[in-house]
């Protein structure tokens, strides 16, 4: 995809001198040059560390469920607050901002994406944002890191759980990530990301409730920290699996990735995969703008409030022409 066929939004058309000179993004575009390497695949080697979190944090989320009913109205409701913001933090944060650099966002709004993505703990925006451009550029291949050709676990959370296959550790160290090097931002939720993640994926879960309306601290831990945190991994995972596995292909029949409204529910409008492998340019992740995607609602806000700007898009007709080209035939226009 050539970036000839971007456009700007309209609605955050605030054009500026530099954004001309930029150097297109090319990082998270498909390479169809890239071979797979012959012979038998290496071993799955357990990250034991992992195994134990994830199993705990799962048992721990399991637990939390049980102690909705005597969870105030108050503490359902933060963390519904903290699933969006932690949401936002990757959907409009280290996804459409960071990965694809599909806007452009101030610095308070990059201040607060960053803070939600630590809320979200899903690993520094550096490296998510790394692996994720790997995962566009070698889709559905070894390199991919999670590759959901080695089945439906693998790609939700297994690939979490063994040592990556070294094509995705050799691809995503010749990735250059300038881009990500130079915003300070990104770096420095880098360097206190361990903190960051303390403070605002649990402390802060847990602690506001409590003060503000006497929450139990077990339930504020379970509900809006443990809950909640395992809830929007388990929703982005299933960008990787379930859109991956189940949905039509109206854009592109080439790879696996398909449209599947139940995910773009849940996460936020990120389920329209199949639009977003053909376009990873395009801020909305979908041609449909709002429906099922309160993440481009969310730009489109900050575009208004002067907060973000240059946000990319495709033209109809770019869109009809790739889908009658490559797609399954399920494209309907209007
Ligand atoms: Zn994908
Ligand atoms: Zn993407």
């Amino acid at each position: 995809m050539s970036e000839t066929e971007t456009t700007t939004h309209h609605a955050s058309k605030q054009q500026n001198g530099d954004s001309m000179a930029e150097p297109p993004m090319t990082e998270d575009v498909f390479d169809d040059t890239y071979k797979e390497k012959g012979g038998p695949k290496p071993p799955n080697i357990l990250v034991w560390r992992n195994i134990i979190l994830m199993s705990f944090l799962h048992i721990g989320a399991l637990y939390g469920l049980t102690h909705i009913p005597s969870a105030s109205v108050l503490t359902l409701s933060w963390t519904v607050v903290c699933y969006i913001i932690s949401g936002l933090g990757i959907t409009a944060g280290v996804h459409r901002l960071w990965s694809h650099r599909s806007y452009k966002a101030s610095f308070p709004l990059r201040v607060f994406l960053a803070f939600a993505n630590s809320m979200a703990f899903q690993n520094d925006i550096y490296e998510w944002a790394r692996d994720h451009r790997v995962h566009h550029k070698y889709s559905e291949t070894d390199a991919d890191p999670h590759n959901v050709k080695r089945g439906f676990f693998f790609a939700h959370v297994g690939w979490l759980l063994v040592r990556k296959h070294p094509e995705v550790t050799a691809k995503g160290q010749k990735l250059e990530l300038s881009d990500l090097k130079a915003d300070k931002v990104v770096m420095f939720q880098r360097r206190y990301y361990k903190l960051s993640v303390v403070t605002t994926c649990f402390l802060l879960p847990t602690l506001v409730p409590w003060f503000f309306w006497g929450e139990s601290l077990a339930v504020a831990f379970l509900i809006p920290g443990l809950m909640r945190y395992a809830l929007v991994l388990n929703v982005t995972w299933l960008v990787n699996s379930a859109a991956h596995i189940w949905g039509n292909r109206p854009y592109d029949k080439t790879n696996e990735s398909r449209e599947n409204r139940m995910v773009a529910f849940s996460a936020m409008g990120e389920g329209f995969h199949n639009y977003h492998h053909a376009f990873p340019f395009d801020y909305s992740t979908s041609e449909f703008g709002w429906r099922l995607n309160p993440t481009t609602a969310f730009i489109d806000l900050m575009c208004f409030l002067g907060l973000a700007k240059d946000c990319k898009t495709v033209s109809s007709e770019t869109v009809i022409a790739h889908a009658k080209r490559l797609g399954d035939g399920s494209y309907k226009t209007g």
